[in-house]
Formats: C-alpha cells, sequence, structure tokens
C-alpha cells in the first residue's frame, strides 16, 4: 500500500499487513513526523485479535526496489580444502614412494638406479 506523509508528502510503500488491522504508528523517514497510519480497508472478514505492533521507521522506496532483495551470499571459495587435500596427496605419495622404493627401484632400467638411490642424493650434500 502507498503510504504519505501529511507533514512532507514523503510517498512510500509499505506492506499492508505491517500497518496491521488497526493501524500503526508510523514515522516519515525524511522529517521524522510521526503519524497513525489506518489500514486501506476495515477489516470485514473476522478480525484477528489486535495485538501490539511496536511501532517502526519507514523508509522511502529506492529505484526498482518494490520489496527488499533477496541477497544471495558469495560463493564460498574452496582453495583451502583442496590445497589441504592436494597436500595430503603429495604426502601419500612421497610415504608410499618411500615404503616400495624396492619394488619402485626393481621396475626401472639399471641405469636410473645410481640417479634414484638415496645414497647419491647423500653424496650430492656431501662435499
Ligand atoms: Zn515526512
Amino acid at each position: 500500500m502507498q503510504v504519505t506523509c501529511p507533514n512532507c508528502g514523503a510517498r512510500y510503500a509499505v506492506d499492508p499487513l505491517a500497518i496491521g488491522p488497526t493501524g500503526r504508528t508510523v514515522q516519515c523517514a525524511r522529517c521524522s513526523h510521526r503519524w497513525r497510519e489506518r489500514p486501506i480497508a476495515p477489516a470485514a472478514v473476522v478480525p484477528p485479535p489486535p495485538r501490539p505492533i511496536p511501532d517502526f521507521v519507514i523508509r522511502p522506496p529506492t529505484y526498482n526496489s518494490g520489496l527488499p532483495a533477496l541477497a544471495t551470499p558469495p560463493p564460498k571459495a574452496r582453495w583451502g580444502q583442496w590445497l589441504s587435500i592436494a597436500g595430503l596427496a603429495v604426502v601419500v605419495l612421497v610415504i608410499a614412494a618411500y615404503i616400495f622404493r624396492g619394488e619402485i627401484l626393481a621396475a626401472l632400467p639399471p641405469e636410473w638406479h645410481d640417479f634414484l638411490h638415496i645414497d647419491a642424493l647423500r653424496a650430492l650434500f656431501r662435499q
């Protein structure tokens, strides 16, 4: 429903349910004037028992916004999860390569044995 401030003429789009069946005191966001806003039509159907509704401040509508937009949360970045999985896979591969180093060396051609042997690596750092 359309609500117009009687003081400054500012107009607001307000959900009729927010006004309630008995009306409600509203406050203009532009001039802070407060007045009692009546519902559009008196409740001809079975009126629900009136409950006290707290006052609220209404804001002027922004462009192309009849209702508040539902903000979708940004997609969560999963880089940390993928990096930890990749790191775990590398650790498992290194452990498996160390455990099965004998089988791996037996499967490789003989000229690779000196290159891949752990003593060859140690010799690089001895000097
Ligand atoms: Zn006003």
